[in-house]
């Protein structure tokens, strides 16, 4: 590996997994080329990984790998696509490239390279009732120019906040599950003015309800028992990209006190300054700080603002990036020249703060626009699909990085075309607005909505395992059926989705198979009516025809929420009103149902919940079947008995139904 700078050292540990993915489906493509099965797409994605490849290993100190990774890109890129007898020479570079990419130096997993430090001291919130833990992290914050502030308790941190506002929060909430004061504390913080990003932490004792604190709009979620350095990388990257919505302005001259000057001046108008004086690291710093802006200086030592411009021009990365000169030459010829380099804008020396800044903000209103018509659906106001395919290869490298799982789900809105054609298209339209303001306010903090096609949206989930995913998108579900969308001829209708839920990275290595387990799922709740929201993967029982939760439960009324609430979930579900039809149906040597989950209500008619428990006990049902009991009256002998029959839990009416769906989960992931 060739020296590189430690920060480029970071990122390259940071993307290590994402490069060594990419090799892989490099590596794919050599037995299906050999075998005549290197289709088109396989192919073109496998050329777009080389190509990035080629991009990326030079910088990061592996320029043989660059030079591998574009040969590569080149057998696959020629036109036709590469005859089986190419395979060989295929598989001798992949090889090779492969060698490179496992003979540079591994950064330690546990602790991670700490990426570049932020920019001046911000401050942390540290609330924990856990002054060891309080004390671990402080010391790390401190040594990451970070300014922790420690606070025992919710009122506390409400406190310190109030006199010293905080720009990111840690909250453990492992003490203080029951604790609504935690909860209520990270809503404030997130509504607040900015909003303070708050990190989570959890254990494995206490169940911090992930969907709970995901939907109060939490940042994610790192486990306690971490190292300290971990906690505080997530804190630095977390505040990282909060700042990414702030402009970056890359400032080049041999003479500090301009370069300085120009800091001094941009700052107070929200532009985030880096100074460069020397030039030669000029292509490191553009890597590096990924800035909005340049401002060049014209004359340089050794290499000049015009060689530095027509280089940025020439690359396909920067060849959009606005380029502005600082000159103290004025004259046709030098002007001239500036703008054949392919320059935006000059300035002349001496610099006046005032035009430098409204030249600067012109260039990058303009940037912000464009981008942000790249960036964004027009019609929902949701990312675009490319944009929120790049937001969630980071959440997919940031899950991996960090031990934590991720859930993607795939919506597809269910008969649309109908919805066209019943109440015009504008109807149609303005459906998709609403689905798209519903999911932007349904998911926040590090969640990703993108509009994937027509009516088709993707939404990521940092944190979240795919049963929890379910429930956040199940809820979305049962609030967007309420909605009523009108059309000509004042006619209106209601709208259902439907939806799959993939985890990584159990459902998939990365996001194309993440999509893909996601389709197929959501194909599945198309297949089975629609209107409901499905795992990845097989279903749970192994008969089909099967339910997986039976609801035993004689009030009509109560037994049709909880079959529409399961249903919704994904859940196959059978009702049974009474005692001796649950009996009939669950108990016996050969029952005619056999289900993961009963749900079984105490006062049944006919036959009472606990004398079907006994029978469901004596037969050894119980030893495939989990009970959950449904109590009228807190009778806590009817509980005891129940929990000591081999019931699993039980919830007392009236319950609310998130809180059984929760129980219901649970008990199904056990
Ligand atoms: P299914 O439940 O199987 O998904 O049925 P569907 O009708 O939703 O699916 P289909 O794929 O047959 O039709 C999708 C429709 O979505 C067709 C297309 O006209 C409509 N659509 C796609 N984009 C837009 C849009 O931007 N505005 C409007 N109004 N309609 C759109
Ligand atoms: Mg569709
Ligand atoms: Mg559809
Ligand atoms: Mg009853």
């Amino acid at each position: 590996m060739t020296q590189v700078s430690a920060a480029v050292q970071a990122i390259f540990a940071r993307r290590r997994d994402e490069l060594g993915r990419r090799v892989k489906a490099l590596e794919e493509t050599v037995p299906a080329l050999l075998q005549g099965q290197l289709d088109e797409s396989l192919r073109a994605r496998a050329e777009r990984d080389a190509h990035k490849l080629a991009g990326s290993l030079g910088m990061f100190g592996l320029p043989r790998g660059s030079e591998l990774a574009r040969e590569i890109e080149e057998v696959l890129g020629v036109p036709d696509g590469p005859a089986p007898s190419a395979a060989p020479r295929l598989a001798e570079l992949v090889l090779a490239l492969r060698g490179q990419l496992e003979d540079a130096p591994v950064g330690s997993q546990d602790h991670l390279p700490a990426g570049p430090p932020l920019p001046d001291g911000r401050t942390l919130l540290l609330v924990s009732a856990d002054p060891v833990l309080t004390e671990r992290l402080s010391h790390e914050a401190l040594g990451r120019g970070l300014r922790p502030r420690g606070a025992a308790s919710p009122a506390a941190a409400r406190h310190l906040a109030a006199l010293d506002p905080p720009d990111v929060a840690v909250l453990d909430l492992t003490f203080s599950e029951a604790d609504r004061d935690g909860l209520e504390l990270l809503v404030d913080l997130v509504g607040s003015r900015p909003p303070v990003p708050v990190i989570v932490l959890t254990s494995s004792e206490a169940l911090v309800d992930r969907v709970e604190v995901s939907r109060r709009g939490a940042s994610g979620f790192i486990h306690r028992s971490r190292p300290a350095s971990h906690v505080v990388e997530a804190v630095r990257e977390t505040v990282e990209r909060r700042d990414r919505g702030q402009a970056k302005v890359l400032a080049v001259d041999d003479d500090p006190a301009i370069s300085d000057a120009l800091a001094v001046m941009l700052a107070p108008v929200g532009l985030e300054v880096s100074t460069l004086n020397d030039p030669r690291r000029f292509w490191e710093c553009l890597e590096e700080i990924a800035p909005d802006l340049v401002v060049l200086d014209l004359e340089m030592p050794g290499l000049d603002g015009i060689d530095l411009c027509r280089a940025v021009r020439a690359d396909v990365r920067f060849g959009q990036l606005p380029v502005l000169f600082l000159t103290a030459r004025t004259d046709a010829g030098s002007v001239k020249r500036i703008f054949e380099a392919g320059a935006d804008d000059y300035v002349s020396k001496p610099v006046v703060g005032p035009e430098l800044v409204t030249r600067i903000e012109n260039r990058l209103d303009r940037v912000r626009l464009y981008r942000q018509l790249a960036e964004t659906d027009s019609l929902t106001g949701v990312a675009s699909r490319r944009k929120s395919s790049a937001a969630l290869e980071d959440l997919i490298a940031m899950a991996d990085r960090y031990g934590q799982p991720l859930s993607i789900a795939l919506i597809d809105l269910d008969h649309f075309k109908r919805l066209n054609d019943q109440l015009g298209h504008a109807a149609g339209d303005a459906a998709l607005r609403r689905i798209g303001a519903m999911l932007a306010g349904a998911f926040r903090g590090e969640d990703v909505v993108g509009r994937w096609g027509g009516e088709e949206f993707l939404v990521g989930m940092y944190g979240m395992g795919r049963d929890d995913g379910i429930q956040r998108v199940a809820e979305l579900l049962e609030s967007f059926r309420t909605e009523q969308f009108s059309g000509r001829d004042g006619r209106s209708a209601r709208l259902s989705f439907s939806a799959g839920v993939a985890e990584f990275p159990r459902d998939g290595p990365d996001l194309h198979d993440l999509c893909r387990a996601a389709d197929e799922a959501m194909y599945r709740a198309k297949a089975n009516g629609r209107d409901r929201v499905l795992a990845a993967g097989s279903p749970r029982s192994s008969s089909p025809e099967q339910p997986d939760v039976v609801v035993v439960e004689d009030d009509a009324a109560l037994a049709s929420v909880l079959v529409e609430s399961l249903q919704t979930r994904g859940h196959r579900t059978r009702w049974l009103d009474d005692g001796p039809k649950a009996v009939a149906a669950l108990a016996g040597a050969d029952p005619d149902l056999s289900a993961d989950l009963i749900l079984l209500d105490v006062d049944l008619p006919g036959l009472s919940g606990l004398s079907v428990l006994r029978r469901l006990a004596a037969d050894g049902v119980l030893s495939r079947s989990r009970v959950i009991m449904l109590t009228a009256r807190a009778g806590e002998t009817d509980v005891l008995a129940a929990l000591e029959l081999g019931a699993i839990d039980h919830v007392a009416k009236p319950f609310s139904v998130p809180v059984l769906m929760q129980k219901v989960r649970r008990a199904l992931s056990r």
